[in-house]
């Protein structure tokens, strides 16, 4: 489903990603897992060229993409096949929730609008947002926010959803509403990868799990063995902090 080989990336001096080697399987869930500052974001922002990177090999279905000399077509038909999540939902604060899920789909996809609003209207019902669907994002509780984001993502029928820390920006009484929805898309044999410090959910959810520091993967595993049988010091020493 994705294959990336080799890949790096830097700021300035600072080395975020390197050497990154990850294949996922369609309709796997894999979770990434790792202290702050260790390069989750930028690998998922580097997947999809939000973030260029240095160096590498990107594959989705037929698409290949050297990092190095990526065209301008390459890095729109990778993007076509994936959705992002954001830690700040990044919604369009002057359109409402049922327009920030047609956006893409008119604009990106060139649907009819009648076609992007009905696909809307039906995306919304699935988040529980119907009553919603021409709420501004202002009055939304950041809960729905987010379910607005992740229902964005969902509209678009990416192959590969990514999710940059999505409960993180919430107050806890929110948190509960955002993991459901996104339990609800991994039943839809949806491929995600997602980056979360949510360790219960991290377990209950993910296929695989993959532990970064340092710009690299250090362990991967199924849920049972990266957290009752981790092998690697800096992952227990992880662990131990935030279990
Ligand atoms: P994580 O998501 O694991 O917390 P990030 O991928 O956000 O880590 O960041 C990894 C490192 O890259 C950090 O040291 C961060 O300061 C740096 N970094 C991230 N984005 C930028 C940027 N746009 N410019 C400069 N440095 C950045
Ligand atoms: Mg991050």
């Amino acid at each position: 489903m994705i294959s990336v080989r080799d890949l790096h990336k830097r700021f300035g001096p600072t080395t975020v990603l390197d050497g990154i080697d990850l294949d996922i399987g369609h309709g796997e869930r894999v979770v990434v897992i790792g202290p702050s500052g260790t390069g989750k974001s930028t690998l998922l922002r580097c997947l999809n060229f939000l973030d260029t990177p240095d160096a590498g090999r990107i594959t989705m279905g037929d698409v290949t993409v050297d990092a190095a000399h990526a065209t301008r077509a390459e890095i729109l038909a990778l993007r076509r096949r994936t959705a992002f999540v954001f830690q700040n939902y990044a919604l369009f604060a002057n359109r409402t929730a049922k327009e920030n899920i047609m956006e893409a789909l008119v604009t990106v996809q060139g649907r009819p609008k009648e076609e992007a609003e009905r696909r809307a209207l039906a995306v919304l019902a699935e988040t529980g947002l119907s009553d919603k669907a021409d709420s501004y994002p202002a009055s939304l509780s950041g809960g729905q926010q987010q379910r607005v984001g992740i229902g964005r993502a969902m509209a678009i029928g990416a192959e590969l959803i990514l999710f940059d820390e999505p409960t993180s920006s919430l107050d806890p009484e929110w948190v509960g509403e955002v993991l459901d929805l996104m339990r609800s898309v991994a039943e839809q044999k949806q491929t995600m990868l997602i980056v979360t410090h949510e360790m219960q959910f991290a377990r209950e959810i993910a296929d695989r799990i993959i532990f970064m520091q340092g710009g690299r993967i250090v362990e991967q595993g199924p849920p049972e063995q990266i957290f009752d049988a981790p092998r690697d010091e800096r992952l227990r020493r992880f662990l131990r902090r935030v279990t």
